[in-house]
């Protein structure tokens, strides 16, 4: 069967088209906008595109230089619906490549036969007098329409950056509120442990010992979400306050591999060391480097099955340290490794993904590494993934490298998604 793909943003015509020409034998495939036009002619290519010619994404001249780019659709009839007013539209339409062009309001009667006549290889014919100057137009509407997108798509997107920013500002300010009264309640649950009165009575009455213990630890847990909040939303919007002081990375790495000994052992994960050459003291905000090396290491747990092995390598290069986390586990694509440090990307298949920090393909929210950029950069370092490609049967694993001054220059970091 003839298949004629329709291109009409109008309800009314896309009814009336299709019937006529259905009734006459057709398979009428429709497409409501430009895109979509394309996109089905680019997958099915039909017998002929009958298109009008002012849709509101992209004009129907448009659709015709895009199609006819495509070796598959060279030949294919283009049909325009012109408003019978618009010579120079019709001109512009010709200079675009389209094989004729109908006048609406559409004649259903003689629909069906123009239709099998470009079918059968008609060809209108421009008014070649006017063909230079529509040719010209065609182009000054192309470049207009494009600075016209472009002016639309940084308003998007300051618009965009500023809602971003309100964003941010919230979470900061609900995290900031939330933990002015919790402070209080964090320093009574203090003073309730350490008071001897409360402590004899808590050994007397264990539902006394059950409730002050549960509220305890419940205060405990929050009190460390809302400062993960507050650090993690500040340094994920760029915002690093480094509080220096003596560090070793050596510690650093320590605290955050103590930290998951336990679930590398339930899961079966060996940890190695390659002969590292551990730097000496120097000054950054330790802190902070043992959340950005505790996050990798968590997913190098995460993205690593059972089994697997993580290598922790050290050594100075050149006034640095250099820190590489290497594992054996499903690697990353070369195509998303550019994008796994901007903030809330995740690579693969997101489906995949709990909320676990821990289980094998856990996954979250894409902060992780976003955080350790920010921390690396405010410390004037660099961090970088090498991994040949993302296969979870090859298990081709990943290698992160960080590498910091040892000498820090308090620097401004570069903004996550910059
Ligand atoms: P998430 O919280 O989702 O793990 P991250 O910012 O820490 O977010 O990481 C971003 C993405 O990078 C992850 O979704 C994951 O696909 C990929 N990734 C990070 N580390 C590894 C790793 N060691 N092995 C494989 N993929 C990784």
């Amino acid at each position: 069967m003839t298949t004629i793909l329709y291109i009409e943003d109008d309800a009314g015509s896309q009814v009336l088209v299709q019937r006529v020409l259905a009734h006459a034998g057709y398979d009428v495939v429709l497409a409501s906008n430009a895109l979509e036009g394309i996109d089905r002619a680019r997958k099915n290519p039909p017998d002929l595109i009958l298109t009008d010619i002012n849709l509101p994404d992209l004009s129907g001249r448009e659709i015709t230089v895009r199609l006819r780019a495509d070796h598959r659709l060279t030949q294919i009839p283009i049909v325009a619906l012109t408003a019978v007013t618009q010579d120079e539209e019709r001109e512009k339409a010709f200079v675009a490549g389209v094989t004729g062009y109908i006048t609406k309001p559409i004649d259903v009667d003689t629909l069906p036969d123009r239709i099998q006549e470009y079918l059968q290889g008609r060809k209108d014919k421009a008014d070649t007098g006017t063909l230079a100057e529509a040719s010209r137009a065609y182009h000054q509407e192309l470049v207009e329409r494009l600075e016209a997108n472009v002016r639309d798509l940084e308003a998007s997107y300051r618009e965009l950056r500023r809602i971003d920013q309100i964003k941010d500002d919230f979470i900061q300010l609900t995290a900031h509120e939330l933990r002015t009264p919790l402070t209080t309640v964090y320093g009574y649950t203090r003073l309730v442990q350490t008071s001897p009165v409360i402590q004899a009575i808590m050994q007397q009455d264990s539902d006394v010992n059950t409730c002050l213990t549960g509220l305890i630890t419940a205060i405990d847990r929050l009190h460390s979400v809302v400062n993960e909040i507050i650090t993690v939303s500040r340094i994920a919007s760029g915002r690093v306050d480094l509080k220096p002081g003596p560090t070793s990375i050596r510690e650093v790495i320590e605290i955050a591999v103590t930290a998951y000994t336990p679930v590398m052992q339930q899961r079966s994960l060996t940890l190695t060391y390659n002969s590292p050459q551990w730097p000496p003291q120097f000054f950054a905000d330790m802190g902070l480097l043992e959340l950005a090396f505790s996050n990798i290491l968590s997913n190098a747990i995460k993205y690593t099955p059972d089994n697997g092995t993580i290598t922790i390598s050290s050594q100075i290069e050149d006034k640095e340290v250099h820190v590489s986390i290497k594992d054996t586990g499903i690697g990353i694509d070369p195509a998303e490794q550019p994008y796994i440090f901007d903030r809330f990307y995740t690579a693969g298949d997101t489906q995949l993904h709990s909320t676990s920090k821990t289980a094998f393909r856990g996954g979250g929210l894409g902060l992780g590494l976003a955080i350790c950029r920010g921390i690396i950069e405010a410390h004037g370092g660099r961090i970088w993934v090498e991994s040949e490609c993302c296969d979870e049967e090859k298990m081709p694993g990943s290698t992160f490298h960080i590498v910091i001054p040892l000498q820090i220059e308090l620097s401004k970091p570069t903004p996550p998604d910059g």
